[in-house]
């Protein structure tokens, strides 16, 4: 099998990245994204907060969104981003929408090479379900009336895009504070509320991919970041859920790979160390 057809020629001008967070991860997390890919892709992401945050508005400009959410991980609070994410996303004429949580590194030039093979004027919703199976969901009708759904999501955690054709059409259920209105309608997380409009409401369907990855699977078995789109960690005292990326920096001194992932994909750098350098 060859490369994969090209059906569209990307740039990262293209590309509107949405980086969810909260105020208490600023440093213990947003830092390592601004230290590594983001700070490669500052002109296209856009992160998505509860705080204002002096030295983070130093760094990102106008880029840092204070949505004034709360800060609760409720349903509630976390679709409230999601429904900014998709309003700012809609306002500007780019072509993707992809979401990412605070602790996924994206590879954009994968993302770049995966969306390619699409059009952003067809629909498309892409990312990894993390179920086996489509969830199942009680829509609320009427006063007592009540409707089973099924449906596939892509979870947020391993990050999603959706093509402007796609997220245009999904206005309605979606734009203006809908989307909260949607993910109260359904009682389920913003990101199976995307998958609800997408499936659900307007017939569209989840293309899986495995190239986007969140920390629910066994990051162990990933090990060549050059084509992976996603990556994330969790870090369980006594051994977290990691990537088995070797890279220049230890364990203790990289805890969730993610410098070392950079170096891999950057060698030129200035922080990697020298023999990774060319
Ligand atoms: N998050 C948030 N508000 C909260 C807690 C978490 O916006 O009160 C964000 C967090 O920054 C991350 C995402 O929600 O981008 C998922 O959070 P986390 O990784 O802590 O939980 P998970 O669901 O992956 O276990
Ligand atoms: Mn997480």
């Amino acid at each position: 099998s060859g490369p994969p057809p090209l059906v569209e020629l990307l740039s990262p001008a293209d590309l509107f990245i949405a980086v969810k967070t909260t105020g208490r991860y600023h440093r213990p997390r947003l830092e390592l994204l601004l230290d590594t890919w983001i700070s490669r892709n500052m002109q296209q992401t856009f992160v998505f907060t509860d705080g204002e945050d002096a030295g983070l508005r130093e760094r990102m400009g106008a880029n840092l969104i204070n949505t004034n959410c709360s800060a609760a991980h409720s349903r509630q609070a976390l679709s409230c981003k999601m429904a900014l994410e998709y309003d700012a996303f809609v306002t500007t004429d780019r072509k993707w929408f992809c979401h990412v949580d605070d602790d996924n590194y994206l590879n954009v030039d994968a993302l770049l090479k995966l969306l390619s093979q699409y059009s952003h004027n067809q629909d498309v919703y892409i990312g990894r379900p993390s179920l086996e199976r489509p969830i199942e969901a009680t829509e609320a009708l009427g006063s007592a009336e009540t409707k089973q759904v099924r449906f596939w999501f892509a979870t947020g955690g391993a990050g999603f895009c959706l093509s402007r054709g796609l997220a245009l059409k999904m206005k309605p259920w979606a734009s203006d504070g809908t989307f909260m209105s949607t993910a109260e309608h359904i009682r389920l997380p913003d990101d199976c509320t995307v998958g609800y409009i997408v499936e659900s409401l307007l017939g569209a369907r989840l293309t899986r991919s495995h190239l986007f990855h969140s920390h629910l699977e066994n990051l162990g078995l990933v090990s060549d970041a050059h084509n992976q789109v996603t990556l994330s960690y969790s870090s369980a005292e006594g051994g977290g859920n990691t990537v088995n990326v070797k890279g220049p920096f230890s364990v203790s001194e990289d805890p969730t790979r993610f410098r070392s992932v950079h170096c891999v994909l950057y060698p030129d750098t200035a922080w990697c160390p020298g023999p990774w350098r060319l």
